[in-house]
Order: structure tokens, then sequence, then C-alpha cells
């Protein structure tokens, strides 16, 4: 009864939103299944499932092309998608954002037409010690083929970001400033604020990779004064494949295409090629139309449970958490920041992730294990992976309360 009480929150009703997720309600390997894999993707409450069957049980037509019915239905939906969307990020206007495949589709293209019309060899792009690969080798690439030069804000102990190397390396080499906002491994929060206020202090753009901030915390493109933000749609509840650049106009506007095809384009011959107006100018081809409305009514979910409450409660069972598993003899946090949201990294004792979480598993609580694209990160803590947990607002203490008897568990049976 002690947990039934926990998880009713100040409005936000746990054990009837889980309900809304119907693979919750499954059993793995004969246990309910303890779903702690949310940094890896989200389940999907069912109004995603049905928006995006709806769409090709009833209008599955191409968008943006057809004067018929279906097609001008479709394209309602979709461009609908795009408002909820730039409402959910607060963007100035819904052409500043584009339609992607995800946090490494929106991260390559900036990264791509970045560099083909604004690095030139001796500049350079600064990222951090903590970025996922997709934060990484975009830019490693941007600087292979132009000279440029990739420089990384180191981090302390904890897992924090160390803001003094970052300002001593902020000179007028510097193109671009691409940096995450929450660490997927650690769950570190960047001070994103002053990230950007210091960039823009000489005229710096800045990225934020917010594949696993944009889940768990309101983000405000405007008051940030962010310059590009990318995200993926299958970490906040949406479908797979779909995710969005959010740019600044006069940015959008000031980077050349980056794919070429049909919806891209205004006027088309053989001699030359006008340009579609923004979004469309980085929209080549076919969308994921089902996935981007689908995503639309993810957040629309969202905002229907309430962000703030979700905050809330997700803070709070990140306190309980953080409280339980430090409980756990022999425990050590990979990354230990203050201000910290969504993933837990640990290891315990000298046991090998990989062992741990298949151990998790057999209890029917999944976990990953591994260097989760994170390993020069793994490399500066000299370790191969860590065990993760990360955490939603549809996880309950309950479930914490799981994870922690299920390590103690392998454990005893491991040392
Ligand atoms: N950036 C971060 C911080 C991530 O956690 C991830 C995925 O785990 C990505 C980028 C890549 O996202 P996707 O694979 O959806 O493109």
């Amino acid at each position: 009864m002690e947990h039934i009480a926990n998880i009713v929150t100040d409005g936000l009703d746990v054990k009837q939103i889980r309900k809304d997720f119907p693979i919750l309600q499954q059993q793995v390997h004969g246990k309910p299944l303890v779903y702690f894999d949310n940094g890896a993707t989200t389940q999907k409450p069912q109004v995603v499932i049905d928006t995006e069957a709806r769409y090709y049980e009833e209008y599955n037509s191409n968008v943006h092309r057809g004067v018929h019915h279906l097609s001008q239905v479709a394209t309602n939906a979709y461009e609908k998608a795009r408002i909820t969307i730039a409402g959910y990020i607060n963007a100035a206007d819904p052409h500043e954002v584009i339609f992607t495949a995800g946090t490494t589709a929106s991260i390559n293209l900036v990264a791509n037409t970045m560099s083909r019309r604004f690095l030139k060899p001796g500049d350079s792009v600064i990222i951090s010690a903590m970025e996922h690969h997709s934060n990484i080798v975009p830019w490693q690439i941007a600087c292979e083929e132009t000279g440029a030069i990739l420089k990384v804000i180191p981090i302390n102990d904890r897992g924090e970001l160390r803001m003094d190397a970052y300002e001593a390396m902020l000179d007028d080499s510097v193109k671009i400033v691409a940096v995450t906002y929450v660490s997927n491994t650690m769950g570190t929060i960047n001070p994103v604020q002053d990230i950007i206020t210091l960039a823009h202090a000489r005229n710096i753009p800045v990225l934020l990779d917010a594949a696993q901030a944009i889940q768990h915390i309101s983000i405000d493109v405007q008051a940030l004064d962010v310059d590009f933000l990318a995200f993926s749609g299958h970490k906040i509840y949406g479908p797979t494949g779909t995710g969005v650049l959010y740019g600044k106009k006069e940015w959008l506007n000031k980077l050349p295409p980056y794919q070429g095809g049909g919806d891209m384009i205004k006027t088309v011959t053989f001699e030359k090629t006008i340009y579609n107006e923004l979004p469309y100018k980085f929209e080549a081809g076919t969308p994921n139309i089902a996935g981007g409305i689908a995503l639309g009514a993810a957040i629309q979910y969202l905002q229907q449970t309430g962000i703030s409450k979700i905050q809330q409660w997700e803070e709070e069972l990140m306190e309980y958490a953080m409280q339980e598993l430090r409980q756990i003899d022999g425990i050590r946090f990979i990354g230990d920041a203050a201000e910290r949201s969504g993933a837990i990294s640990f290891l315990v004792h000298n046991i090998h992730p990989f062992d741990m979480g298949e151990l998790l598993d057999q209890q029917g609580i999944a976990v990953r294990t591994g260097h989760h694209c994170t390993e020069p990160l793994m490399d500066i803590f000299k370790i191969p992976g860590t065990v993760r947990a990360s955490l939603s607002f549809y996880n309950t203490k309950e479930e914490i309360d799981k994870l922690v008897a299920g390590i103690k568990r392998a454990s005893a049976m491991l040392l």
C-alpha cells in the first residue's frame, strides 16, 4: 500500500499513466516488466500507436503534392504536427522546425552544411568529452574534410563540464560549439545557458544535442537563444525514424541545402535549381509522414499530462533512486553530477556490466550495458562500460526498489 501512495503525486497519477502504455503490461521471464532503458528508447502511449495506424487506415497519401482530398488531409496533419513541435520548444516560427530521421540525422545536417559553407583550415569546432558518438563523428568528418580542428571540453571527476576550460577555448577560430544538454551516459545536466551566453559573446553559434533533455526538461529555444537544437522522436514517446532539427531562421537561411531531391526545390531546370523556402529546403524526398504526425501526438500527450508535473515526478524518482542505490555495497557511480536527469550509470565491485545486465534481465528488469555510444568517455574513466538505468515518468519507486533488490541479488550470485 505504501508504494501505491508513492505513485500518485500531485496530480500525476502514475498508476493511471502506466495504463496508457500497452507494452508495460507484459511479463518478461515470468516477471512484470521493469523498463529502465528509456535513454535508449521510450515506450509509446496508445494514442501514438493509434495515430500512426489511423494515417495508414484512413488517409495514407503523400504530402505537399496532391490537390486531392487525402493528400490535403495528410499535409494538414503533418504541418499541424510541426506546429505542435514548434509550440513545445517555443520556436518563433514553425518553419524553423525541420523534420529529420532523428538526432543523428539532425546533427549530420548541421555538421555537413556548416562545414561546406563555413569551415576552413585553421578553424575549430568545440564539442565536449561526454558527447554521444552522434555528436562526435559528424564533426570529425567535417574537420577531416575542411582542415578544421576538433576541440574537446574536459570534465571533472563527477562528470561535469569544466567551464573554466571551455571559456579558455573560445577564440576567433571557433566556428561552432556543439554540446549535449544532458549526458546519455551519466545524466549530467550541462549549464547550457552559460555555454550559449559565452559563445554568443564571440558570435559563435551553438548546437545543443537535446536527445536526452527534450523528454525530461522544458526547453524554450527563444529563452535559451540557442541556434540549433537536435532531438529524436523515439526518445520522447514518438515513433522511431522521426526527429527534429530546430534552427534559427537566420542560420537555416545561411546554410546550403543538405540533400537534393523532391520537395526541397521551387523550380528545376538542367541549368539551375531554385531551392524551396524553409523548412522544405532541408526536407528532400517523401518524409516519414505517419511518424511525424504520431510525433505530434506524442508531444500533445505530454502536454496534456503536464510537462511540469512530469519533470517534478522524474526529479523525485531520481532523488529516490540515487538515495537507494547509494546503499548498495561496492557501487560506484560513473558520473555523480549535482544536476542530473534521466540516466544513472554505475558499476558494482568488479562485476562486468554485461553479467549484471543479464542477471537483471532474468528478473524482468531492462537496463542498458556497455559504452552507450560514448567510448571516449569510457576511456576517460578507464572502464569498458557501465550498467545504465534510465528513468521515465511512468517508472515508480516500487520499480526502483526492485532494481536495488535485483542488483543485490545479482551481486550475491556474481561475487
Ligand atoms: N545524442 C544523444 C545524447 C543520445 O543519447 C542519442 C541516442 O542515444 C543520440 C544522440 C542519437 O540518437 P538517434 O540514434 O535517435 O539518432
